[in-house]
């Protein structure tokens, strides 16, 4: 694999790895020993039975003892037979050293003492060994071509570097070691244009060169650390950089191999001057497995080449992991727009007596692979990258559609509750949008609830309390949503013109713990009664919640208890259930 100049000392187990890859896994020698045990033996038996008198008995029948030397040497040859089946190289020298040690014996007996019981043997000898050359001539053929694939197996075929499995491979053995060392992702800069402009084999004849700039580089031991370096696919590559002992001496190491790409690359009679973008994470620091380093690995990479950062080399910080991820989500978002797979679920709510009240819409995902994403992953993703006014109006749309449909066809009597974002509801737009929504799907506006979470209060005050009185003067009903959660003074909350208080699960999820805690539930039902609301709890799962909130005039519940979120014909056949009731 020797490129450049002699390895280091401790480079050796860098390429004690690969070789290992490419030699396959060794075969047990030391079994040998008992074949040629058992041959010793088996023609000990033949030269001793071939000179034996005895005769014994079998079934009543006298055998000679000599009658047997044949089964003897059949033994014997049989097990220098499987020497070179089963022991390769090794196999088929020993077994040759036994076969022709015996050759002088026998053309002894046969032409000086005349012996005509050793012809056979003598044949039986000759072709034993001609089976012996022929299988291992085999053997020879086999290895050769298991060798080659093997070397396909760990080598990227373009550039003759070792590949991806190579490099997981031995990335695996160094955790297995214990010892601190770096998987660095690196990435081309703006690599995809040479292959546009230029086409791909000049394209290659690039990738061919920078492969092998840093292969040297690897080898030579120059760096002074102990690196290895494999193309994972396309432009993209990866380091193994061990044996160093401070982040310094990394960061050196790295710096080579990004000033290896400052000479000018010409290819076809045309220059290019190249950047690739480093992300490193260490282990054990960083992750403690080979997948994981490789992924955190690629986090920071991708982050270099997101900000277009110019010094183009970053450690890996456990923030690009959720950054990444955000990103991640983002996008999936995106794709769930494009390709209108938002839609909703309906969760029932219900008075005391088990009369449906209406249902909330709850937005539900479906991203590219066809998985459900929870709004609790997605709508906090949507909300910071400035996402959630299209996520709100596609749920209220669809579900304002179906619900205001549904009314109209069978007049019941059920309100659609609706959540809206604080950063949706202060938009320009947001009173349009909600005229055009109730005009486009016909529900009417008495039938409407937006719900607001209790942060409205804090974040933007004045600004809110108009909006909401506007929306209120249209006849649409306004619900406190998550209350409790925040911070909401008594005296801002008097001056709020909402219709309901949801409580939030995490009240009601502790109300089973002592007196205290349903006494505080107790308390924000009085109060909200006070200021003239109505009060309906979240998350009720036990009868037992359910019963105290009975006790302590509860007006609404919406949990899974009664009903968990809907798809719109299960709420369909619901509402027929409760009309027909
Ligand atoms: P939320 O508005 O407080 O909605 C209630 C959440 O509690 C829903 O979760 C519902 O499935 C869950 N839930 C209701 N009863 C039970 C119960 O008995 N046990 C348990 N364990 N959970 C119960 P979901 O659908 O995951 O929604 C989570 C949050 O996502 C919602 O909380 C809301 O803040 C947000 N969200 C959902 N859809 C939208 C939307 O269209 N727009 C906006 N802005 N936010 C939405
Ligand atoms: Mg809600
Ligand atoms: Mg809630």
């Amino acid at each position: 694999m020797k490129t450049g100049a002699a390895p280091p000392k401790n480079n050796k187990n860098i390429e004690k790895t690969l070789k290992k890859l490419q030699a396959g896994r060794g075969t047990p020698y030391a079994t040998i020993v008992v074949f040629i045990i058992l041959h010793i033996l088996a023609t000990v038996l033949v030269i001793l039975s071939s000179r034996s008198d005895i005769v014994i008995t079998l079934n009543g029948a006298s055998v000679p003892l000599q009658a047997f030397t044949g089964v003897f040497s059949s033994i014997a040859n049989v097990c220098t037979i499987f020497m070179v089946v089963f022991y390769d190289k090794v196999g088929f020298i020993v077994s040759m050293i036994i076969l022709l040690i015996q050759f002088p014996s026998i053309l002894v007996n046969v032409f000086v003492q005349h012996s005509a019981a050793s012809i056979p043997g003598f044949f039986t000898n000759l072709f034993t060994i001609v089976s012996v050359v022929i299988i291992h001539a085999n053997n020879l053929k086999i290895e050769k071509y298991q060798k080659k694939i093997r070397d396909q197996a760990v080598t990227d075929g373009l550039t003759g570097i070792p590949n991806r499995f190579a490099g997981n491979e031995l990335v695996n053995d160094l955790v297995k070691q214990g010892k601190r060392f770096a998987v660095v992702s690196v990435d081309l800069n703006n690599f995809k244009s040479i292959n546009e402009t230029m086409g791909q084999n000049t394209g290659n004849k690039v990738l061919i060169e920078i492969a092998s700039r840093w292969k040297s580089l690897a080898d030579s031991g120059s760096t002074g650390t102990l690196d290895f370096i494999t193309r994972q696919s396309g432009d993209e590559f990866s380091l193994m950089i061990r044996g160093y002992y401070s982040d310094k001496e990394l960061g050196r190491t790295l710096k080579l191999y990004q000033d290896a790409l400052e000479t000018k690359i010409t290819e076809d009679e045309c220059d290019f001057f190249l950047t690739a973008s480093f992300g490193y994470a260490e282990f054990p620091a960083d992750a403690d497995s080979g997948d994981a380093l490789f992924a955190c690995a690629d986090a920071a990479m991708n982050e270099v080449k997101r900000t277009n950062s110019s010094d183009h080399i970053m450690h890996f910080t456990p923030e690009l992991l959720k950054l990444e991820h955000t990103l991640d989500v983002e996008r999936e978002i995106r794709e769930a727009l494009d390709n209108d797979t938002i839609f909703f679920n309906l969760q029932p709510q219900f008075d005391m007596s088990h009369k449906l009240r209406g249902f909330e819409a709850l937005a539900r995902m479906k991203n590219a692979e066809g998985n459900i994403i929870s709004p609790g992953e997605f709508i906090p993703v949507a909300e910071k990258v400035g996402l959630i006014d299209k996520v709100d109006s596609t749920v209220f749309r669809k579900s304002a559609g179906f619900v205001g449909e549904l009314i109209k066809r069978t007049n019941a009597d059920i309100t659609l509750s609706v959540n809206v974002s604080v950063r949706h509801l202060m938009k320009n737009g947001f009173m349009k949008e909600l005229r055009e929504i109730i005009e486009n799907t016909g529900i009417t506006p008495n039938h409407l609830e937006i719900e607001i979470t209790e942060s409205v209060m804090i974040d933007s005050a004045e600004k809110a309390l108009d909006r909401i009185k506007e929306i209120k003067n249209m006849g649409i009903m306004i619900a406190i949503d998550d209350f409790g959660t925040g911070y909401s003074s008594m005296s801002y909350l008097h001056n709020f013109p909402a219709d309901l208080l949801k409580i939030d699960k995490s009240f009601i999820d502790k109300m089973g713990a002592g007196e205290s805690s349903k006494q505080y539930v107790a308390s924000i039902i009085s109060i909200g009664h006070i200021m003239g609301f109505d009060v309906i709890s979240e998350g009720v799962e036990e009868n037992d919640q359910l019963e105290t909130l009975k006790s302590i005039e509860c007006d609404y519940i919406q949990g899974f208890i009664w009903g968990r979120p809907l798809p719109q014909e299960e709420a369909e056949k619901l509402v027929m259930s409760q009309l027909a009731s």
